[in-house]
């Protein structure tokens, strides 16, 4: 846990030295096996030694010491960032994104960069052009994705926390199926300056890690307003003062494998306060969610990757790029092209709205809403499924990126399926704006697995 190994460092009991080799050895032993990094931060021991330096004069970093994996569609200075594809297979990056930075000024360590499916185009990790890596809570299923390795590396004990990227799920979707935490931010509350853009008006990155004050303490110092991310703002926290043994909480309905709703009910059961108010409601709208997302990412992964032609970066994305990132630049192409009907897009756009709407309304009422991350159990790696059935995976997660809201999971317990014991995550949405609060009341509703 993060705020024990902190306090490790900083009181000298742990050297940073110690605590990066550690997992730097760790993934050479045993990261073959499970495909989760892709490149490993040849510098990192090196570094720890500069942090231990700057302790032993007093100079300590908020994060000292600590190590972390990136996804690699995040740039790090030096390192690949080849978002999972061929397209930029040898892609060495040279700045750091924002959020390295922050991160690095804290005295925080990269370890590596973490697999993840290609161009962030994904909800399951097999995607990734580099192969699919090992769920260590599951291992025959699937460690979710697309921040695939992000996960996977949290829960393999690779590192103390990992930064990833959520454009409709992709941060919450894998921490649900790896047993880990996962959060993202309120959109604009985090910069996506370095971040390898998937769908601009939704992508933000966040952290991963094995409990909610882990990603406090990494969301803590990555958030706020940058000069080089034009939508990001500072908000003014919204509920950070909410008096949280009195809580009105609305429970979403939605469709979902009824074993997932029974720990998700359960839990809310186990936490509830007295003075809680719990009430499960309906959304007009959410049920569109799936086809409200994917026309909006369709045309603007089609435009975002247009730059990908092979002159400037790496190889031309049309030509090497996956079955599913092709799909998307063929359909967003299309979409593009008939939009002076103003039929998909505009209206994608629209419906957008109305969600955002219904959830700023339902805000009005609850302090935070509560349903499940993922509608399903994850899948046996290797099985074949419709295009329907792996978008179905999102239906859950969209609906805070389509609200522009602020969102968490934790785990909630395990679901024992054809003999494997499966983790399940409970997802948390607070009204834009309320990132510090949603910490809070995850807190009280993450469990002791
Ligand atoms: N699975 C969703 C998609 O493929 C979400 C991906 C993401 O959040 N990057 O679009």
């Amino acid at each position: 846990m993060i705020k024990e190994k902190l306090k490790l460092i900083k009181s000298g009991k742990l050297s940073a030295v110690d605590n990066v080799k550690g997992f730097i050895d760790k993934i050479k032993r045993e990261n073959k096996k499970m495909n989760i990094v892709l490149h490993v931060n040849g510098d990192a021991v090196e570094q720890a030694r500069v942090v231990d330096e700057k302790i032993k004069k007093g100079k300590t970093g908020k994060l000292a010491g600590l190590g972390f994996l990136v996804k690699s569609n995040i740039n790090v200075e030096g390192l690949i960032a080849n978002c999972g594809s061929r397209t930029l297979e040898n892609y060495k990056s040279t700045y750091d994104a924002t959020v390295i930075k922050k991160l690095l000024s804290e005295d925080a360590v990269v370890l590596g960069m973490a697999n993840m499916d290609e161009f962030a185009c994904g909800a399951s990790g097999e995607n990734s052009a580099f192969g699919v890596c090992v769920n260590p809570a599951a291992k025959s299923r699937v460690p979710g994705g697309s921040s695939s390795g992000a996960a996977s590396g949290v829960a393999a004990g690779f590192c103390d926390f990992a930064l990833g990227s959520d454009t409709g799920g992709s941060i919450r979707n894998p921490a649900s199926h790896c047993g880990v935490v996962g959060m993202k931010p309120s959109y604009g509350m985090v910069s996506r300056y370095g971040l390898v853009d998937m769908a601009m008006s939704f992508d933000q990155i966040g952290p991963l890690a094995e409990d909610v004050a882990g990603c406090e303490v990494v969301f803590d110092v990555i958030k706020g307003k940058d000069d080089n991310d034009a939508v990001s703002r500072d908000f003014v926290e919204a509920s950070s003062s909410k008096d949280l043994k009195k809580m009105k909480i609305g429970v979403l309905n939605m469709s979902a494998d009824p074993r997932i709703w029974e720990l998700v009910t359960n839990r809310i059961k186990e936490v509830k306060g007295d003075k809680w108010k719990v009430t499960s409601f309906n959304l007009g709208h959410v049920d569109l969610g799936i086809q409200t997302y994917y026309p909006i990412v369709y045309v603007e992964f089609f435009s975002g990757t247009r730059k990908f032609d092979g002159r400037k970066y790496g190889l031309n994305i049309d030509e090497v790029g996956g079955k599913e990132v092709l799909r998307r630049i063929i359909g967003g192409g299309e979409i593009s092209k008939a939009e002076f009907a103003g039929k998909y897009y505009r209206r994608a756009l629209k419906a957008k709205k109305i969600i955002a709407d219904e959830f700023e309304k339902a805000f009005e009422k609850f302090d935070f809403i509560i349903l499940p991350t993922v509608p399903k159990l994850p899948h046996k790696v290797g099985k074949r499924l419709s295009l329907d059935d792996e978008y179905d995976y999102d239906a859950l997660t969209v609906l805070a990126n389509l609200a522009e809201v602020p969102a968490i999971s934790v785990p909630v317990g395990f679901v024992n399926d054809k003999g494997e014991e499966v983790p399940v995550g409970l997802q948390i949405l607070g009204a834009r704006g309320s990132d510090e609060g949603l910490l809070g009341v995850a807190k009280v509703f993450e469990g002791e697995e």
